[in-house]
This record gives structure tokens, sequence and C-alpha cells, in this order.
């Protein structure tokens, strides 16, 4: 697809950006029946080839309205497309870039921007966070039930892990949210890899990982974070940690990508990149190898429904290693259908598109549940207290799966 951008933009960064990235377009449509806005709306203006032409126009300086804003809005970022396309369209770059075009183009009302800033505020905040959490969750009776049923229950309480040393040592991020939501994830996370002969180290001055602030266009405050990580992760990797691990693979996808998104600040490139080429999903640090060493053999045990977030399969393309690692401890896998669909969670999207989100929630747990599951696995913070909201079953991190079913064999050898 062609674009001439517009006098302000012509020759600057962003336009050549632009223009390169709108240029691998075909307008073939291949993405089409993979985007979850346009399954459900079948509006041109909801699919991916629809957006980018909405953007070309936002680049060439054609006239934008709300309505503009809006269907670029109503994007998951859920980068399904970019796995469909045939032409290697980079679209969560080009979505990014057209949403800062149409900020600027088409301001947002005070309201919508004070909403916004808030979000940003209160998720990347772990400690406001929590404090909120744990307002809510004591006056939960009062409030009324719509309001109520969104605020999940306190959490069950996890023992922390052992802090033995071992010879291999990673980082494990804590996180904004999941510390107040979930806090048994990363106690889990730590038991395992304790098992299997990881040390677990904390970075000491880790922020929220932005990216929350770069899909609501909070740039300046996201890309702040990023450098703050940053240095925290040098400093551990410095210390002798062999990779950065997140739970959330939301979070693992935005450090991933600080190599590229901080590439222009010459104090922090380099080592941004060692950053991203050192982070790892939790999948990639543990082997199947490992699990056997743990002494978990294949089974008939729990049925598990398996829901892969988004930004695991699509924006860190890691498919199929969380499913072997459940199979290899036991579990069973139940099919489900539309696994590439995104579950309308998407960072804020559900409280920013409740609609849409709660069309795209029904359809996922109808398709988890199909093969009537003992329970749903997931590997994303935001995707777990989603789905947990609507799901007639119980919702879980694999993680805690992994650490129950090594708690259970470590009994039984115990026993013997
Ligand atoms: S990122 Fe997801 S919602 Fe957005 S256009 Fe692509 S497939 Fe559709
Ligand atoms: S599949 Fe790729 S090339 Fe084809 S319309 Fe969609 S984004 Fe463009």
């Amino acid at each position: 697809m062609f674009a001439q951008p517009a006098a302000g933009l012509e020759g600057t960064e962003r336009g050549n950006e632009a223009q390169a990235l709108l240029r691998s377009c075909v307008h073939c449509g291949f993405c089409l029946p993979a985007c979850p806005t346009y399954r459900i709306t079948a509006n041109e203006l909801d699919s991916p080839r629809g957006r980018i032409y909405l953007i070309k126009q936002l680049v060439e300086g054609a006239p934008a309205s709300v309505t503009t804003r809006d269907h670029l809005d109503r994007c998951l970022t859920c980068r399904a497309c970019e796995r469909a396309c045939p032409s290697g369209v980079e679209y969560g770059r080009l979505i990014d870039l057209g949403r800062e075009l149409a900020e600027e183009r088409v301001p947002r009302p005070l309201p919508q921007r004070a909403l916004r800033w808030s979000l940003v505020q209160l998720f990347s905040r772990p400690w406001l966070f929590a404090a909120a959490l744990r307002v809510g969750q004591a006056s939960r009776g009062w409030l009324p039930a719509a309001l109520g049923s969104r605020i999940p229950p306190r959490p069950a309480h996890r023992p922390a892990a052992a802090t033995n040393r071992h010879a291999r040592c990673v980082v494990l991020l804590e996180g904004c949210v999941q510390p107040g939501l979930a806090p048994g994830i990363n106690a889990a996370a730590a038991q395992v890899l304790d098992r299997l002969g990881i040390t677990v180290e904390r970075a000491t001055g880790e922020q929220c990982c932005g990216a929350l602030g770069h899909h609501l266009n909070h740039r300046d405050r996201a890309m702040e974070q990023a450098r703050r990580n940053v240095d925290a992760c040098c400093a551990a990797l410095d210390a002798g940690a062999e990779a950065i691990v997140s739970t959330t693979s939301a979070c693992g996808l935005m450090v991933k990508d600080y190599g590229r998104l901080l590439a222009a600040e010459p104090e922090h490139a380099a080592r941004a990149e060692r950053v991203s080429f050192a982070t790892r999903d939790l999948a990639e640090i543990i082997a199947l190898g490992d699990i056997e060493r743990a002494g978990l053999t294949r089974g008939t045990g729990p049925r598990i429904a398996w829901q892969a977030p988004c930004t695991l399969q699509h924006g860190q393309r890691i498919i199929g290693r969380v499913e072997a690692l459940l199979e290899a401890a036991g579990f069973t896998l139940v099919p489900t259908w539309e696994a590439t669909l995104c579950c309308g969670s998407a960072g804020t999207y559900s409280i920013l598109q409740p609609e849409l989100s709660g069309e795209l929630r029904r359809r996922k747990v109808a398709a988890l549940t199909s093969g009537a599951p003992d329970m749903i696995a997931t590997a994303n913070i935001g995707c777990l207290e989603h789905l947990r909201g609507a799901s007639p079953v119980p919702v879980r991190h694999w993680i805690e799966l992994l650490a129950d079913a090594l708690d259970r064999h470590a009994k039984r050898v115990a026993w013997r």
C-alpha cells in the first residue's frame, strides 16, 4: 500500500517508518478471518485491512474524525492478523503509530483522557493497585452487584519458596497487578524453579513494564519505566543472572521489545537490547527434560483447557510449549476451538470496550468449556481474571498447576 506522508510527516522518522510499514500490505484480506473484532462486527473498518487503510489516511493528512479514532480504539492489539498475514505486515507497530496520529488529529474529550490517565496511574503502581483492591474486596458486599462481581476475591495463600542457592539463577519480574490479584503465581514459579535447580532473584528497582502506558498513548511514562527496568535488569545480569523471566506474557512481550523501543537512545540502546535478548517467558526456561527429572510422568490427570494469551502465541510466538509441559506433568489437555482468537481482556480493553470484550469472553468461555475441562489454564493475569469472571470452572496460571503436581509428587515420595 503506497502512502505519501503529509507535509508535517514527510521525511521524519515517523513518516518514513509509517511509509515502510504500510508498503508491505498488499490488500489481500487474508487477515480478515483472523480478526476477532471483524468476526463480531463484520465491518471492514473493524478489520486489520480497514484499519491499515485508516492509518494510511492519517499518515497522508486526509480528514479524520471520531469514527476513525473509534475504529482504531476497537482494535485489541492482539496481533492475530500478523500471524495470518502472508506479506509480513508488522501490524502491531502500525496500530501504535496510527493511534498516536489519531490522538493528535482528533483529541479526546476530557472525561476520556481523565479515565485513561487514571487507569495508567492505578494499574502501573503495585502499592496503589493493591490498596484499591483491598478496599474493594472489603466493601464488596455494599457495592452494586454489577460492580462487586468485577472485584476478584482474596487469593489463596501459597507458602513462599525456599531460597536455595543453585548454579543457575534467573530474575523473576514481579509485575504490577499480579502481586495484588494472585501472589500465588510468582510464588509457584519460584517454588517450581527452585525444585528444578534454578535460584530466583528480584530486580531491585523494578518498575511496571510500561505496556499499559505504551498502548494507552502515555509513551513518555512508559519509556521512563522501560529505562529504569533496563537499569535494574542489567544490574541483575551483571550479577550473574542468566535470564529475565516473567510469568505474565504481556509483560514479557513488552520487555522483549525494549531493544526496539529504546533503539534511538544512545544511553540505553545497547543495554535495552541486552535485556530484551535475555528475556524469556517462563515456558522457555523450563524444559521437558526438567519435568521428567523432577519425577513427573504423563498420565490421565485433571482435564485442562489451555487458553494461549495473544501476547504469548501471536506476540512472542510461543506455541505448543506450555501444552507440552502440562502433558509431560500428567495433565490431560481437552480440545477447544477458535484457539487463536483473543478472549477480550487485552489490557484495559474490558474497561474501555465492555460490549465487544464481553462478547469475546462469552465466545472464549464457550470454546474453552466445550470439552468439559476440570479447569482452564492460561499464562497472563489479565486473561486469567477476565475469564474467571465468566467461567463455570476455575481458571489458573499453568505454573500453579505444575507446582501442585510437584507438591503431590513430593508427598507421594514421602509416603513411600
Ligand atoms: S490486532 Fe487483533 S483486533 Fe487488531 S486488527 Fe489485528 S487481529 Fe484485529
Ligand atoms: S493479510 Fe497482510 S497484506 Fe493482506 S490485507 Fe492483511 S495486513 Fe495486508
